[in-house]
């Protein structure tokens, strides 16, 4: 009878034991004494089906019990034994713990991630320079010189990355400097091309930056947000990109008799990593302490672009070619240039370093190029002719309304000229629309005879409303606001 009773116990528990190695694998087991999950202690030990105590835990208890005499690890490894697996340890009281954590307490996995679409190019084969650009031009509406010298130096620094060095001809690196108003498109262009590429890319702040020991970030920081970016994948890391931004900020400041920890300072601390240098980075974490593990990374193939806006360089290159115009044979017009747009289209390196970077940090910047500011005409190019263009994506989400949205001609000038008149540049434009679309957004969906609506020229500029088609009827309707 008691035979018979233990068998259908065990009948019974079956399905449970079934079910619970199921949920096992969708929960995060916790560690039942320190209670933190698996994805923060690592593996686990099981003691109990039920119960599991993570690794600290473990050598904690250890150590209270032989005054620090033995090591975990060690024990594990003359033992033979598997981590995940280690029965019959009887230190704790085991006929106290009945059913290990209760559910309510337990985390749920992280689903992994969808896998990314391929990549358009792949840097083992890479693609000739006009292809590069042929697919910069699918997202980046104008900066034809930009794209182009972009496109050649990426292909020279990829083609310098697979080349044997064993022939003794070193191929330079092909850093780069890009100099551009606000909102040209410069992070744009660099998180496109780095997206073609599929290499990882790390953007960063030259602002937060500061020499070693001061208070912000250290320089090193850069390398390991890219290590980050490569999901801690050394290899990776090592052939990708980092994008410093508002690089005129690190200018070595003028008349200043203090020290200079975040201008010229950090401009020297950056000369080893933009050259080529192992620098030894903390994983996980932004800065160096004693809890965090540390890698090396050698940024030899890393490729480094920095930008920045450059205020007053237009200045420094209006009087440079002011001064040549009114000097010997060519001798012209004083202030020729005073009027003259995109003059950053003619920068060079002297005009650079005249604006306060030092000589050796540009010159492992040997690539120098600057972008327009944008006209008009472009920034209603970029509001529709882009693979992802901010009409495209409102177009979109109202498909889904199955309502078609339609932008007039004037609209999009209109837009435009708004945007241009706020000097920002491509960003002005997402503000714009989102003022108008606020309305549309909410309206729309609340009449589903609507099939189509009209952004005109007049609800731009607040003298009227859209159009409204709606579903059968082609009778177009105007309302008012
Ligand atoms: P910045 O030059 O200040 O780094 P960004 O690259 O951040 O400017 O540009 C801001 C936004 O404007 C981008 O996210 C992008 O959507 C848009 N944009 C800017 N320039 C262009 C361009 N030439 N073509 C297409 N979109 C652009």
């Amino acid at each position: 009878m008691a035979d018979n009773e233990n068998r259908d116990d065990t009948k019974n528990s079956r399905p449970e034991g079934a079910d619970s190695s199921s949920k096992r694998d969708e929960y995060e087991e916790i560690c039942y004494m320190c209670r933190r999950p698996e994805s923060v202690t690592g593996s686990m030990i099981h003691i109990q089906p039920n119960i599991c105590i993570c690794r600290d835990c473990m050598q904690k208890t250890f150590d209270t019990m032989n005054g620090g005499g033995f090591n975990l690890n060690d024990i594990m490894m003359n033992m033979n034994l598997d981590m995940g697996k280690m029965p019959n340890i009887s230190m704790i009281n085991l006929s106290d713990l009945h059913g290990g954590i209760p559910q309510k307490q337990k985390l749920k996995k992280k689903q992994p991630k969808e896998k990314k679409p391929a990549a358009e190019f792949d840097i083992r084969s890479i693609p000739a320079p006009h292809k590069i650009k042929a697919s910069l031009d699918e997202y980046v509406v104008g900066q034809e010189h930009a794209k182009k010298v972009m496109s050649v130096a990426v292909y020279n620094h990829y083609k310098r990355v697979m080349a044997d060095p064993g022939d003794g001809a070193e191929i330079e690196k092909s850093n780069m400097l890009m100099v551009g108003p606000t909102g040209s498109g410069k992070t744009y262009l660099v998180k496109t091309l780095a997206k073609l590429l599929d290499v990882p890319l790390a953007i960063t702040d030259a602002t937060s930056l500061t020499e070693a020991g001061y208070i912000g970030d250290d320089i090193e920081s850069v390398v390991s947000k890219l290590l980050a970016a490569a999901d801690n994948d050394v290899e990776r890391a090592e052939h990708g990109i980092i994008f410093i931004d508002e690089i005129d900020k690190i200018a070595k400041k003028r008349n200043t008799n203090q020290r200079d920890v975040s201008g010229e300072s950090v401009q020297q601390g950056m000369l080893k990593l933009l050259e080529g240098a192992e620098v030894e980075v903390p994983v996980g974490a932004s800065s160096k302490n004693a809890m965090v593990p540390m890698t090396t990374v050698d940024t030899k193939n890393i490729l480094f672009i920095c930008g920045g806006a450059f205020p007053d360089l237009e200045d420094i290159i209006k009087e440079r070619l002011n001064r040549a115009a009114s000097i010997g044979f060519k001798a012209d017009l004083k202030d020729k240039y005073d009027k003259e747009e995109n003059l950053l289209s003619q920068v060079t390196v002297e005009d650079v370093r005249k604006f306060g970077m030092i000589p050796e940090f540009l010159g492992r910047l040997p690539i120098l190029f600057a972008l327009e500011a944008l006209t008009e005409d472009m920034l209603g190019e970029i509001l529709a002719k882009p693979k992802n263009a901010i009409l495209k994506q409102y177009q979109k989400l109202l498909a889904m309304d199955e309502v078609k949205l339609v932008f007039a001609d004037e609209a999009l000038h209109a837009i435009a000229k708004k945007a241009k008149e706020k000097k920002v540049g491509a960003r002005a434009l997402r503000a714009i629309i989102e003022e108008f679309m606020l309305d549309i957004m909410f309206e729309i969906p609340k009449d589903d005879n609507i099939g189509q609506v009209t952004i005109t020229g007049d609800y731009i500029e607040k003298k009227g409303g859209p159009l409204i088609q709606m579903r059968g009827i082609a009778v177009p309707e105007i309302t008012g606001d």
